[in-house]
């Protein structure tokens, strides 16, 4: 008979990976440990993120990590998944960061940019030197961004856009917006450098989610580009949705980061903290608690990793990456709140990581198509029927 199962990984899910890909696993979690588990309840307190953080993560090949050329590493897509899982661990403002930058912001240049722009932007983006964002939700048009009001036409060479993007993660720090805009050719994206005229951002304040996190307004006032500024290969929603695809494959890794982190603390709590005269840990109400988060938690580990072997082989649909995100997000939050109880009045400081990242992952149930959404896209997926329009 072999030992009692690690609680971290009860399904020897390990085995599963590559030698490589346990490397790249390992390197991150040791980035994490080092770096930003010492700082990151002081960052989420007082609202910041050093921007020294993007070289360091460019440094470990983590940005645009899954692109091939560039200046990007080119691994493959179960890597990149666990390097976000890892990243989440630490904190969901690193892992988003991460995400917005390589699938969110180099991406799309990758996929539908000219090789000039790719040339420009890729390889300073895979350092850190260069920050991305990514701007397609407005103000009135969140879960239905082809309603998009921000529009862009054409004044001679020139392309003049006007618009407001808003809850648009690192807007306020990015060297490089990628926005999409409504243009009688149907929707396409622009690069937008910092310093175009007619372009500014402002911070959102006071959130008490991903505080370890720039979130910003993007406005677009006669902002006037020059014609190469639009990326020439996509047309249609088709841009910016398959952008999100992308990054949500690394928010279904990523969730099971920040329930792992919440599931450690609580089973390390379990086991100390006494009352009664035995640790809490002996109580069968704890021990049903953690059983359920370890269910989930390995569940959600596995589908992560199944989907991520899909994405590599080139068989992943869209709607398997919303039943991915669905039900990791749902089971993480599940998982934080549940560890939030077992910590008792602990559990609501920034002492330990539980809240924080409880707090976190409301806003990923919300970003990149909220919960409701990928229910319906599922709901669609089975019956044919859209209960939800989404036009191009
Ligand atoms: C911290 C943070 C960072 C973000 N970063 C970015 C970013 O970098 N770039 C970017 O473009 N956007 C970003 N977003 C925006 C995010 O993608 C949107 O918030 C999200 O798409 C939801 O839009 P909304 O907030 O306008 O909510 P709404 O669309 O107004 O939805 C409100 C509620 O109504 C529900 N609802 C809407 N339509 C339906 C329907 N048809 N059926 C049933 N229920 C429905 C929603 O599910 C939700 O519960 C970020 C958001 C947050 C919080």
């Amino acid at each position: 008979m072999s030992a009692t199962p690690s609680p971290t990984d009860f399904l020897a899910i390990d085995r599963l990976l590559s030698e490589e890909e346990r490397l790249i696993r390992d390197t991150v979690r040791s980035f994490v440990t080092d770096k930003i588990l010492p700082e990151i309840a002081g960052w989420f307190e007082r609202g910041e993120v050093p921007r020294e953080l993007a070289k360091e993560l460019g440094a470990l090949g983590l940005l645009g990590m899954h692109l091939e050329g560039y200046g990007c590493a080119g691994t493959n897509a179960v890597s990149y998944g666990l390097a976000c899982l890892e990243l989440e661990a630490g904190d969901t403002g690193v892992r988003s960061f991460v995400s917005v930058q390589g699938s969110l912001a180099m991406f799309p240049i990758r996929r539908y940019g000219s090789e000039e722009q790719k040339r420009e932007w890729l390889p300073r983006m895979a350092t850190g030197e260069v920050i991305g964002c990514f701007g397609l939700t407005e103000p009135d048009f969140g879960s239905n961004p082809a309603g998009m009001r921000t529009s862009a036409r054409r004044d001679g060479p020139d392309w003049l856009l006007d618009g407001t993007k808003m809850w648009i993660t690192n807007g306020g720090i990015a060297d490089l917006a990628v926005v999409w805009a409504r243009t009688e050719d149907g929707v396409r994206g622009f690069l937008v450098p910092r310093g175009t005229p007619g372009f500014s951002t402002r911070d959102i304040e006071r959130k008490l989610s991903l505080r370890a996190s720039v979130t910003s307004e993007l406005i677009l006032e006669g902002c006037r580009l020059p014609g190469d500024a639009v990326l020439p290969e996509v047309r249609g929603m088709r841009g910016p949705l398959s952008c999100l695809n992308e990054a949500r494959h690394g928010i279904v890794w990523g969730a099971m980061g920040a329930a792992r982190a919440c599931f450690e603390s609580a089973l390390d709590y379990a086991k100390t903290r006494v009352q009664f005269d035995r640790p809490i840990g002996g109580f069968q109400l704890t021990q049903a608690k953690l059983a359920d988060m370890l269910v989930e938690l390995s569940k959600g580990t596995l589908l992560a990793l199944h989907l991520g072997r899909m994405k590599d082989q080139g068989t992943l649909r869209s709607e398997q990456v919303s039943l991915g995100k669905l039900n990791n997000v749902r089971e993480a939050l599940g998982i934080a709140r549940s560890a939030r109880t077992i910590l008792g009045a602990n559990g609501v400081t920034l002492e330990y990581p539980v809240i924080r990242h409880m707090n976190n992952l409301e806003s990923v149930l919300t970003y990149e198509g909220t919960s409701e959404i990928h229910t319906l896209i599922l709901g669609q997926a089975l019956t044919g029927m859209s209960a939800f329009s989404q036009s191009d």
